[in-house]
C-alpha cells in the first residue's frame, strides 16, 4: 500500500506533468467500487477545469481545479448528461491509491491497460489514467478538503505532544490513527518508534513528555528521507510516468523479524498490535 512518501513522490511527479493542462473530458469505467463521488458529479467537477496544482493531502492525492478551460462545449454538455452546468469555482478531485491503484500521464495512443477505471483527457492530448487491479482506491470531488488529522510535516512539536498525551492506545496505534497524524502507515510508524527508541505496545498515555519530544524529530526524520528516496513502497508501485519507481528505504526494523539490530545485534522482534505487523528491537527500544 502506498504510504505517505509514495503518495508525496507520486503527487510530485504529477504536478510536474499536468500542472497548468486543462482536462477535457472524462471517461469512468463501468466498476462502481472506484467511485467514490456519483459518476456525473466526478465529470461534471472535473472537465473543463484546469489544474491548478496537485499535491498531497494526508495519504491522498489532490487536484486542485479551477475555471478557466474555458466554458464545456456542446460535446462535453453531452458527456456529463443532464448533470452539466456552468462550471463551479475552484474544486479538487481527490484520488485515494488505496492497495494497488496507480495514476499513469501516457499519450493518447499508449494500451489501456487492464483495470483502467478513469481516463481524464487533456487539453495537451495526453491523459491522465487511473488504474487499480484491486479496486480499493477511491476517486472523488470535493471543494474545501482537507485530512482529519494533523499534517505530521507541519505539526508544531507542542500540538504533537498534545495528540498523543492521555491516550490509552499503544503508541504504535496511535501513531497508525488517522485522526491524529495524517497519512503515517505502518512501515514509518515501525522505522519512527525505532528511531526514538521507544516499543510499539507502550500506551501513549506512559511516554514521557522527552520521549514524545524524541517521537516527533524520528517521524519527521523518516518520512523525509523516505520522501528524499522518492518513497520506499514494497508492492509493485509504479509511478506516474509509468516506470518501476522508488528505491527503498533502508528499513532498520520493518520486515526484519529475527534478523540483527543493527545497533546492538540483538534480533528483532515482531508482533502483532491491532492486526498489523510491529517489529523493533527489545534491547534499544523500551
Ligand atoms: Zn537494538
Amino acid at each position: 500500500m502506498p504510504e505517505l512518501p509514495e503518495v508525496e513522490t507520486i503527487a510530485r511527479g504529477l504536478a510536474d506533468r499536468v500542472t497548468g493542462d486543462v482536462i477535457d473530458s472524462v471517461w469512468l469505467g463501468s466498476k462502481p467500487e472506484p467511485l467514490k463521488s456519483p459518476a456525473a458529479e466526478l465529470v461534471s467537477t472535473l472537465q473543463a477545469k484546469r489544474i491548478a496544482d496537485v499535491r498531497r493531502v494526508g495519504k491522498h492525492i489532490v487536484f486542485d481545479l479551477e475555471n478557466g478551460g474555458g466554458p464545456p462545449t456542446p460535446a462535453r454538455r453531452k458527456s456529463a448528461g443532464k448533470s452539466a452546468r456552468p462550471t463551479r469555482a475552484a474544486a479538487q478531485w481527490i484520488v485515494h491509491l488505496g492497495m494497488t491503484g496507480r495514476m499513469l500521464v501516457c499519450q493518447p495512443d499508449a494500451a489501456v491497460e487492464k483495470h483502467t477505471h478513469a481516463i481524464a483527457k487533456l487539453a495537451s492530448g495526453r491523459e491522465i489514467r487511473f488504474v487499480d487491479p484491486r479496486r480499493f482506491g477511491r476517486l472523488s470531488v470535493a471543494q474545501g478538503f482537507q485530512a482529519a488529522g494533523s499534517e505530521p510535516l507541519d505539526v508544531e512539536i507542542e500540538d504533537f505532544v498534545r495528540l498523543f498525551r492521555g491516550r490509552k492506545t499503544p503508541i504504535k496505534s496511535a501513531l497508525l490513527n488517522q485522526k491524529l497524524l495524517s497519512g503515517v502507515g505502518n512501515i514509518y510508524a515501525d522505522e519512527s518508534l525505532f528511531r526514538a527508541r521507544i516499543r510499539p505496545r507502550r500506551r501513549a498515555s506512559s511516554l514521557t513528555r522527552e520521549e514524545l519530544r524524541r517521537l516527533y524529530p524520528a517521524v519527521q526524520q523518516v518520512l523525509k528521507e523516505a520522501i528524499e528516496l522518492g518513497g520506499s513502497s514494497i508492492s509493485d508501485y509504479v509511478d506516474s510516468d509509468g516506470e518501476e519507481g522508488f528505491f527503498q528505504l533502508q528499513h532498520r526494523v520493518y520486515g526484519r523479524e529475527g534478523e540483527p539490530c543493527l545497533v546492538c545485534r540483538t534480533p528483532i522482534k515482531r508482533i502483532v498490535l491491532a492486526g498489523r505487523s510491529s517489529h523493533y528491537c527489545p534491547t534499544c527500544q523500551r
